[in-house]
């Protein structure tokens, strides 16, 4: 690896650039070591407080990790499957994207996991998900059980697509949807019942490797959901608190 010497305000961003593209083009392979800290800054003039900060960064975008040790050091890496979901979550949180939002955000985009996992599902997978929808069945009087192994039944669905891109979607939003709508949604047996039946439902198609039932009724799985908690917040209000715009 031959980083230039570097002189502008913005150093750090130079050599972050640098080396983010010697990560991308593949100069620098998955799992090399980068050179020291004070061999790095001895080649481009910066300060090591500077090259220190540059290596952050990219550790931060997934593309370095750190590994301990004489032998240890900066190695570059793939950025990790859980990235593009932990950035989606940030970013959700961060705008305060609302809850309606979101929800139709699923609902735009499970019915295509729905339909890839119809398709692509292992027989492994398919099990995970028959077992999953017996223990959603089994906690529809238990809440916080309904809400972590609806969560779970999602993500082994999006997992079950082969689609990296869909299931960091989906993944990075689906914990809040379910955490949001908690008590406001699923505060009813019924409604969990009506759940059930609809993953029992989808679940049928994704057995049956029927693509287009699949994503038919996630979908209509995804506009119960919205439909229940649009009844919820209009309640709500007529209560005189919009929780979801509080
Ligand atoms: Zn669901």
């Amino acid at each position: 690896m031959q980083l230039t010497k570097i002189s502008t305000t913005r150093s750090v961003d130079v050599l972050v650039a640098q080396l983010r593209d010697e990560i991308h083009s593949g100069a620098l392979p998955d799992g090399s070591v980068l050179p020291a800290e004070r061999l790095i800054a001895e080649q481009t003039g910066l300060a090591r407080g500077a090259v220190r900060e540059a290596l952050r960064v990219l550790q931060t975008e997934g593309l370095l990790k750190t590994k301990p040790g004489r032998h240890g050091g900066s190695v570059v890496c793939r950025p990790g499957e859980d990235l593009l979901a932990r950035q989606i979550t940030l970013f959700a949180l961060g705008r305060q994207i609302p809850l309606t939002t979101l929800l139709e955000a699923r609902e735009a985009v499970e019915p295509s996991i729905a339909a890839l996992a119809a398709t692509n599902r292992t027989p492994d997978e398919l099990e995970a998900l028959v077992a999953l929808t017996k223990s959603l069945a089994a906690a529809v009087e238990a809440v916080p059980d309904f809400i972590s192994v609806h969560l779970e039944w999602h993500v082994v669905l999006a997992t079950a697509s082969k689609n990296a891109l869909l299931k960091g979607f989906i993944e990075g939003i689906a914990g809040l949807t379910l955490e949001a709508s908690n008590s406001e949604v699923f505060d009813s047996l019924e409604v969990r019942q009506m759940s059930v039946r609809a993953h029992q439902s989808i679940l049928k198609a994704i057995a049956a490797r029927d693509p287009a039932a699949a994503a038919w009724r996630m979908q209509r799985h995804h506009r119960a959901a919205i439909q229940q908690f649009r009844r919820h917040a209009a309640k709500n209000l007529g209560q005189g608190r919009n929780k979801e715009s509080a």
